[in-house]
C-alpha cells in the first residue's frame, strides 16, 4: 500500500468519529452519513486551525446540509446529457469522462454528491462503452477525466485508461480534473508523473479554494506536475465563509501563480441539494472580479462563471466595463473607475476604408452612462 492509500484508510468517516471528534449530534451524524458520507484524511484534517474555519467548512459534515431537500441533485443536468454511462457530452468537441466515484476527501459543497462517495455510484463496466463512444465521435478532441477523482485510481488503472485514449487518433488533449494536489498531495508521486508524461499533451485542472491549502506538501505536488511538463489550471468555488472575500481570493490566486498553477475558473456555487448554505449573491463574485483585474497580474485573473441551470453550460460574467456604446464610440471605465471615450471604426469606414478624423472623440465627454453594478457593499 502506498502512503496516500494508507491515509485514505486512516480517514475519519464513521458516525462515532464525527460525534467524538467534532461534537456532532448523533442523530444528525447518522442522517448526514446516509446523505453524503464523510472522508477527512489525516493530511487535510491537519490543516484545520479552529472549528468552523475555511478548511473545516469544506470537510466536516454540517447539519445545514440536511435543510434543503427540495434542491436538485443534478443541477447541471449532467445525467440527461449522458449518451452512454460515464460520459457527459455537452460541448461540441469535448466530453467529461467519469472514471471513479471515489475522492481523496469528500467536499461538503460537492455538486456531484449523487455520483460520489459510494463505489456503486459509477460503474466500471461502463468504461468500454465510454471508449467506444469517444472512438465513434470523431469530433471529440478533448477528454476531461473526472469523477469523483481520477487520481483515486491506481497508477496501473489510470495508465490503462490513458493508453486507450491515446490510441484514439482524434483525441488531441487529455485533461485530468483532480483535487488530489490540494486534499491529499502525497498522491502526486514521481512515479505517477513519470507515467502521466508518457501520454502528453496532458493538462491537470485542480481545485484550491483557500490560501491555507497552499502548503509545502501541495506546493511540492504541483512542482512535480509542472516539472513533468503538465500545465496546471485551477478551479475555485466561491463559498460563504470559505473565500467570499476579495483579499482571500487575491492572496489565493497570487500564491497559486507562485506554485505554477494558473487560475482558470472562479465558479458561482450552484443550487445543489445539501450545499446551498455555501451560496453567495452573484454580485459578491462580480465585486471580487472587479478587485482582481488590473490590481494583480492578469495571469492570476480567472473567468467568473455561472453554470446555467438545466445544462446550458458555463457562462462568463464580467463587472460592467462598458458604460455606453454606439456606432462611433464606446465609453469604458478602467480598474480605477476612470472613464474613457474610445473611437470605434464606423461601419462606412470599415466598408470603404476611408478614415475620418478622431480628434473630436478625445475631446468629447460621455453624455450617457449605464449604471455600474459595483460598490454594492454599502450595507
Ligand atoms: C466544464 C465542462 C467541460 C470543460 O469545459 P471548458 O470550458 O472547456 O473547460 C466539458 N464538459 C462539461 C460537461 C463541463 O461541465
Ligand atoms: S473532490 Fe470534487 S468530486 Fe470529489 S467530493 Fe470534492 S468536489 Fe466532489
Amino acid at each position: 500500500m502506498e502512503l496516500w492509500q494508507k491515509m485514505i484508510r486512516d480517514s475519519i468517516h464513521s458516525v462515532d468519529q464525527l460525534v467524538e471528534k467534532f461534537g456532532l449530534d448523533r442523530k444528525v451524524a447518522e442522517k448526514l452519513d446516509i446523505f453524503f458520507q464523510a472522508r477527512i484524511n489525516p493530511y487535510y484534517l491537519s490543516l484545520i486551525r479552529y472549528p468552523g474555519d475555511p478548511i473545516w467548512l469544506q470537510s466536516i459534515p454540517d447539519e445545514a446540509e440536511l435543510s434543503d431537500y427540495e434542491s436538485p441533485e443534478d443541477p447541471l443536468k449532467e445525467d440527461s446529457m449522458s449518451p452512454v454511462p460515464n460520459i457527459t457530452h455537452r460541448y461540441p468537441d469535448r466530453v467529461l469522462f467519469l472514471t471513479t466515484s471515489q475522492c481523496g476527501m469528500y467536499c461538503r459543497f460537492c455538486t456531484r454528491k449523487r455520483k460520489v462517495g459510494n463505489s456503486s455510484k459509477i460503474s466500471m463496466k461502463g468504461l468500454e462503452a465510454a471508449f467506444n463512444y469517444i472512438e465513434e465521435h470523431k469530433e471529440i478532441r478533448d477528454v476531461v477525466l473526472s469523477g469523483g477523482d481520477p487520481l483515486m485510481l491506481t497508477d496501473a488503472m489510470l495508465e490503462k485508461i490513458l493508453s486507450r485514449l491515446r490510441s484514439i487518433t482524434h483525441v488531441e488533449i487529455i485533461r485530468i480534473g483532480t483535487r488530489m494536489p490540494v486534499v491529499l498531495p502525497h498522491r502526486i508521486t514521481p512515479k505517477l508523473v513519470k507515467m502521466l508524461s508518457k501520454y502528453h499533451p496532458i493538462y491537470v485542472n485542480t481545485h484550491f479554494n483557500h490560501p491555507w491549502e497552499i502548503t509545502p506538501e501541495s506546493s511540492k505536488a504541483c512542482e512535480l506536475l509542472a516539472d513533468a511538463g503538465i500545465p496546471i489550471g485551477n478551479q475555485t468555488v466561491l463559498m460563504k465563509g470559505v473565500n467570499d472575500d476579495p483579499e482571500v481570493i487575491k492572496e489565493l490566486f497570487r500564491k497559486l501563480l507562485k506554485i505554477r498553477v494558473r487560475p482558470y475558473y472562479l465558479y458561482q456555487a450552484d443550487l445543489t441539494k445539501g450545499a446551498n448554505h455555501f451560496r453567495t449573491p452573484i454580485k459578491v463574485g462580480l465585486e471580487i472580479m472587479d478587485k482582481l483585474r488590473g490590481h494583480i497580474s492578469g495571469l492570476a485573473v480567472p473567468y467568473f462563471v455561472i453554470d446555467a441551470p438545466g445544462g446550458g453550460g458555463k457562462i462568463p460574467l464580467l463587472p460592467q466595463y462598458v458604460l455606453y456604446q454606439d456606432d462611433e464610440k464606446i465609453v469604458v471605465r478602467n480598474y480605477k473607475y476612470e472613464t474613457f471615450v474610445y473611437p470605434d471604426v464606423k461601419p462606412e469606414e470599415y466598408r470603404t476604408g476611408v478614415v475620418h478624423n478622431f480628434e473630436e472623440y478625445y475631446e468629447s465627454t460621455p453624455t450617457v452612462s449605464l449604471p455600474i453594478i459595483l460598490n454594492s457593499s454599502e450595507e
